[in-house]
């Protein structure tokens, strides 16, 4: 029985460092070793692998990343659970994000940047708190996780999602009939929301028209679900009024693209949460526990949802 490490080496070490320790009964593998594939019952990868067939025996793929929508599902068997990273890191570096964002355009901080080049000393008013709504596309581990470390500012916080939810001091929208009511009460919207055929796309010219006028965008889900040129549109037209983007399409954001020099807007390049490997490292030893112990996998897909 073994274990295949598909990604880079340095993190592979790592995983090596930690398997060695915390499944020792299991044989380790980095990409490019020698191995028969038979034996490789666990794989983590960051995309499919082309030769994923070659191992009949695979019970396990691991997502080396929060999200999933990079995997080519169809060419992964149907036995095959597909799982992806939940690591304390990764929620405690978007927790801090979103507080980072969320602070940022509801402090003018965009506008201060561009003052700032034109050497210009003016204050901006700054609604209470309690005045600016803060809105969640998506209320999963993530977003949930971030809405704790908000409640302190005291913004009326809200999230959509699919299912309805109940959490305590959150304002819960669920499914496509209350999609635009939560639209026109968010000033500060959110995306958290994975990428599959129905988000693709989500952050449109009808969904940026239902906010508020002033609103803000902060996106932290994944570039394909914004419509970049609806995005500047809307902040050249003056109905939005700013936009903090951790992801873009395509990444990296080539050179001369307008969203690089908008006024309105800023730009981080994908580093809202980024996996580490002890972290990760154990989240997967424990998760393999789990499966032989005939436990529930955390962080399993659910393939026909598609996250
Ligand atoms: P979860 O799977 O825990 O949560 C997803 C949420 O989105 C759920 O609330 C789900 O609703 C909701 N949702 C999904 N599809 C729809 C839909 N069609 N309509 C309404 N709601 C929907 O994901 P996480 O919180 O862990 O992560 C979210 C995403 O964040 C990841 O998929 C990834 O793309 C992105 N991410 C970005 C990072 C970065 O560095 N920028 C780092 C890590 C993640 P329901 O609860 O009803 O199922």
């Amino acid at each position: 029985m073994a274990f295949l490490f598909n990604s880079d080496a340095a993190r592979g070490a790592v995983f090596r460092t930690a398997f060695a320790r915390g499944l020792p009964d299991l044989q380790f593998f980095q990409a490019g070793e020698d191995v028969d594939p038979d034996k490789i019952r666990y794989l983590i990868s960051w995309v499919t692998p082309d030769d994923i067939a070659r191992y009949r025996n695979l019970e396990i793929l691991f997502s080396i990343g929060a999200g999933v929508d990079q995997f080519k599902l169809a060419s992964v068997p149907e036995h095959v659970k597909l799982v992806r990273m939940v690591e304390d890191n990764i929620i405690r570096m978007m927790q801090e994000y979103v507080v980072l964002g969320v602070l940022t355009l509801h402090r003018e901080v965009i506008a201060y940047r561009e003052h700032q080049d034109h050497e210009e000393w003016r204050a901006l008013a700054v609604p209470h708190a309690t005045a600016r709504r803060v809105g969640f596309l998506g209320l999963g581990m993530l977003a949930q996780a971030a809405i704790e470390r908000l409640k302190p500012f005291q913004f009326p916080l809200t999230g959509w999602s699919r299912r309805r939810k109940e959490i305590e001091a959150v304002g819960c929208f669920y499914g496509e009939d209350q999609f635009v009511s939560f639209l026109e009460q968010t000033d500060i919207l959110i995306c958290l929301l994975p990428l599959t055929d129905e988000t693709r796309g989500i952050l449109n010219a009808p969904l940026f028209a239902h906010l508020p006028s002033g609103a803000r965008l902060l996106h932290v889900g994944r570039g394909p679900q914004l419509d970049q040129a609806a995005l500047i549109e809307a902040l050249d037209s003056g109905h939005l009024a700013g936009a903090m983007l951790d992801v873009t399409d395509p990444e990296p954001l080539p050179a001369g693209h307008p969203l690089w020099l908008h006024p309105k807007v800023l730009i981080t390049p994908h580093i809202a949460s980024v996996t580490q490997p002890q972290t990760a490292a154990k989240f997967v030893i424990d998760n393999i526990q789990r499966h032989r112990a005939g436990k529930k996998l955390i962080g399993l897909i659910d393939r026909t949802l598609g996250y």
